[in-house]
């Protein structure tokens, strides 16, 4: 047997990447020709960033259902809603925005198992915590935040995390080549 991951990403154990054929010669038939639906979920988290008011890091946030094929809540960070566009302060670590992550969450649906999350920072712990408590199963970040405990957070939550870079410079048409 041999496991093809679709995307090329062996980290990436999500379900919907993972495939078992007979044979290498079986395998070429997955390779991918086009940008895959995490990539675009991914870049759909980097445009949502863009949104963000927060004057020390913008993140973007897209959680789907466990098929992928729906976005059930989005987030970026930023102040409460009828609050100044702007951050409460300052000060590293305390200026208030409320966290991608944690925007999304507010939104999304709560009793709904092994939805997929993708980040465009990885998460602090309080965010990794809510992602475990809000029975995310996969999370896909672009790039490692600064502090890596949320990771280890995720991983003793039984939350797979992926750093997701792979297709970064893909085009999104593929005929390029
Ligand atoms: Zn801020
Ligand atoms: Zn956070």
């Amino acid at each position: 047997m041999v496991t093809v991951f679709k995307d090329l990403v062996p980290e990436n154990t999500h379900p919907l990447n993972v495939v078992e054929v007979a044979s290498e010669k079986e395998a070429v038939a997955y390779r991918p020709k086009r940008i895959p639906l995490f990539e675009v979920y991914m870049r759909m988290a980097e445009e949502l960033a863009g949104r963000s008011t927060c004057r020390r890091l913008s993140v973007g946030t897209v959680i789907t259902d466990p098929g992928l094929e729906n976005v059930v809540a989005i987030g970026y960070n930023g102040n409460a809603r009828g609050f100044p566009n702007d951050c409460d302060s300052p000060t590293p670590g305390a200026c208030g925005c409320i966290h991608s992550e944690m925007n999304a969450l507010v939104k999304a649906p709560g009793r709904l198992p092994e939805k997929v999350a993708f980040v465009t920072a990885s998460p602090c712990v309080m965010c990794a915590k809510l992602m475990i408590q809000a029975r995310v199963s996969h999370l896909f970040y672009r790039a490692a935040y600064r502090d890596l405990s949320g990771l280890e957070v995720l991983a003793t939550g039984g939350v797979v995390a992926v750093r997701y870079d792979r297709w970064k410079d893909e085009s999104a048409s593929g005929s390029s080549g």
